[in-house]
């Protein structure tokens, strides 16, 4: 990789491209093209010109509530959606929400607590009924994807969600089936960006860094690709160069996987 090409890149980003707001989990997200992934549930959006002021309202609702901490509330207004049912992706990001619950209930057990302190105990269970609920939303959301895939026009964004929702999983060989029904769809978008999610899950990170690359020129921009071509470079020893392209994302601030990967990569070197 050429970090100093892709920091380039990526610093030029805010200026050659629009924002748009998730209208499933309220993210930020900047795009060159009509088409494009979410920054933050990886979600696939065929077209932001059909995207509905609505729908992103309510989602940045949400994502409001889940960054308060509120996470009851927030899946409940999921589940009140009126696509909720038919929607793979609103049952993805309430899982991911629900994931977030998981970590933040974790971050609560207080280790200085001598012994089997009950509070201690409520928040390691509240922490894990989270993460059951999460898995059994990804299979929710496979199962919407299913009955959404018809071969028509729309085929390709619940595909997608089907693709993720497995990947979340941890099922590679189902999201390694469903990548062949992407191939057949002819989106090189999509095939390139799902061939990178899954080479990066089987630690394939040479293929899922050129994958990344592709997807860092031309017409298939997809500013994702920058994350995982530096977790790519982290991975296979190069944590400085994973950092200084990571250090360069649009916003910041509004990306908590960035942030995150950041945090690990700084702690990894501290070591
Ligand atoms: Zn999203």
């Amino acid at each position: 990789m050429n970090p100093k090409k892709y920091v380039k890149i990526l610093k030029s980003i805010e200026a050659n491209s629009a924002a748009y707001t998730c209208p499933y989990c309220g993210a930020l997200t900047y795009s060159v093209s009509d088409s494009f992934f979410c920054s933050n549930c990886e979600a696939f959006i065929p077209s932001a010109k059909a995207l509905n002021q609505e729908d992103t309202k309510a989602a940045s609702e949400i994502r409001k509530l889940v960054q308060s901490n509120d996470f009851a509330q927030a899946e409940q207004a999921y589940e009140a959606l009126p696509e909720y049912a038919t929607n793979p992706y609103f049952a993805y990001a309430e899982a991911l929400a629900c994931i977030s619950e998981s970590n933040y209930e974790t971050a609560q057990i207080n280790y200085a607590l001598k012994g089997f302190m009950e509070e201690n105990t409520t928040h390691r269970n509240n922490s894990l009924a989270a993460f059951s609920k999460a898995r059994l939303l990804f299979s929710k959301a496979v199962y919407t994807a299913k009955k959404g895939i018809s071969g028509g026009p729309e085929t390709a964004k619940y595909i997608h969600a089907m693709f993720m929702a497995y990947m979340k999983l941890g099922d590679l060989k189902a999201a390694h089936s469903t990548l062949e029904k992407t191939g057949k769809l002819g989106n090189i978008l999509l095939s390139e960006y799902e061939n990178m999610v899954l080479k990066n899950g089987l630690r394939d990170y040479a293929g899922a860094a050129n994958h990344a690359e592709r997807l860092l020129s031309g017409d298939l921009f997809t500013l994702n690709a920058a994350y995982y071509l530096a977790y790519a470079a982290f991975k296979t020893g190069k944590p400085k160069e994973a950092l200084y392209v990571l250090g360069s994302f649009p916003d910041k601030s509004e990306n908590e996987t960035v942030l995150a990967l950041m945090k690990e990569i700084k702690s990894y070197m501290e070591i």
